[in-house]
């Protein structure tokens, strides 16, 4: 700002904020523009190598060039991820999503608290107090790590119930993801009763005009992307999120997360993570496109940290096959399930991978087969990694900075270097100050 507004002068102020055009015509500099709506998308696990990955996986092979993704187009920087110092510097969902949320580091497995286990607000609790509306849409169950540390607050992640339990208060407008079994129908009455209408039923969120609504569309998490590709689910809830949100004056913050690109991660499972990824750009794109029509919005795209050292190109080779993974037609956990159910099973296996085993891979399935689902989906995904040549080097995470993308009123700020907790001191500047308590 070059000017430092004092007491009395807010109409002023207000008066230079609505009138940028005619500043601009006489010649001052441009006041900044803060976003009235502010949406944070949370990739979970998503390190740099998954957005090269998914580059490659969704290029035409028929062209010359590499086609760009919705990535591509919104990138600006990049965050380091280490949490706490008693945690070392390799970082866990929630310990990431407190620093997103709360701007602080914090120990792996803590839920919007900080070391000493107190409180801290987090990004949508200052909404809240700022007159703004507030909601989640995820792929996990609505209680996970990341969506827990943007609403809520436990000393560990591990207490589902009690995050569930602890959602009524947040009086979030929009709750929208999997977790039905930690919903019991006395806990949903109770959201019922404070004006929620409870779904279980993607179909049934088509009919939801208003807010306030809790849509739990799984017993834990949602389906595979891989698996139901046409689904499209996380793009389907963030567009209604955004349709109900918007309908606050004030403006909103949501929070999206692309939850089990991680769990594909610490599964080594390249097909899995590129469907997921798959999910989470096209909720990118829901995001990006409401941005353009709403140019009063800052869109904010990042990862926690990044999951199972993802390489592309392995074992000393310069090759790298995403069509290995593009002709599957389900996830390894899925096509395991149907080659131990029929006798049929290599038949299973050939039309789910999209490509015929070599002779020493379909002894190693058979073995696999007779140990059950858990080996038999380990064996495809093995068999995918390779016939791919894809990477792994740990079943857990990693410390690599993860990237920011950004778009939108504010989105400057973003650009370069900065820290996780950078990130939600930046997001929480732009909020409006707190309103005072209603006079009831
Ligand atoms: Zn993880």
């Amino acid at each position: 700002m070059f000017f430092s507004p004092r007491a009395g002068q807010l109409a002023g102020l207000l008066a230079l904020l609505l009138s940028t055009t005619q500043l601009q015509a006489e010649g001052l500099p441009q006041v900044p523009s803060t976003p009235k709506n502010l949406i944070i998308m949370v990739g979970d696990g998503m390190g740099p190598a998954y957005t090269s990955a998914y580059r490659l996986y969704m290029d035409d092979p028929a062209t010359e060039e590499v086609e760009e993704t919705v990535f591509n187009r919104l990138l600006v920087g990049n965050a380091s991820t280490f949490p706490a110092r008693e945690s070392g510097y390799v970082t866990d969902s929630a310990a990431a999503a407190t620093a997103l949320s709360c701007g602080i580091k914090t120990y792996n497995g803590a839920i919007g608290v900080d070391s000493q286990k107190q409180p801290v607000p987090t990004l949508l609790e200052r909404a809240k107090q700022a007159g703004l509306s507030t909601g989640v849409a995820v792929t996990s169950q609505v209680n996970h790590a990341t969506p827990a540390a943007f609403l809520s607050h436990s000393e560990s992640r591990q207490s589902y119930d009690e995050l569930a339990q602890s959602y009524l208060a947040t009086d979030a407008e929009v709750i929208l993801g999997g977790g039905q079994k930690y919903f019991p129908e006395s806990l949903r009455d109770k959201f019922r009763a404070k004006g929620y209408q409870v779904l279980t039923q993607m179909d049934a969120l088509e009919q939801v005009n208003k807010p306030d609504v809790l849509g739990l569309f799984a017993d834990i998490h949602l389906p595979w992307v891989q698996d139901e590709p046409e689904a499209d689910r996380l793009a389907t809830l963030t567009r209604k999120s955004l349709e109900l949100l918007s309908q606050n004056n004030k403006g909103f913050v949501l929070l999206v997360e692309g939850s089990m690109i991680d769990w594909a991660g610490h599964g080594n499972d390249i097909g899995a993570a590129m469907g997921e990824m798959h999910g989470f750009a096209n909720a990118v794109e829901v995001a990006e496109q409401f941005v353009r029509q709403h140019p009063d919005t800052l869109l904010v795209v990042t990862a926690d940290h990044s999951t199972g050292g993802l390489t592309i190109g392995a074992n000393s080779e310069y090759r790298w096959n995403p069509e290995a993974i593009r002709g599957m037609t389900a996830t390894a956990e899925s096509i395991a399930k149907q080659a131990i159910a029929t006798d049929q099973w290599q038949q299973a296996v050939t039309t789910g991978l999209g490509f015929t085993p070599s002779q020493q891979e379909w002894l190693q399935l058979d073995q696999a087969r007779m140990q059950g689902q858990d080996a038999m989906t380990k064996a495809l995904r093995t068999t995918v990694n390779s016939h791919s040549n894809t990477g792994w080097t740990t079943g857990g995470h990693t410390g690599v900075d993860v990237q920011v993308f950004a778009a939108g009123a504010g989105s400057g700020l973003f650009r370069g270097h900065q820290d996780n907790t950078d990130i939600a001191n930046k997001l929480a500047s732009l909020l409006p100050s707190p309103t005072p308590a209603k006079v009831q």
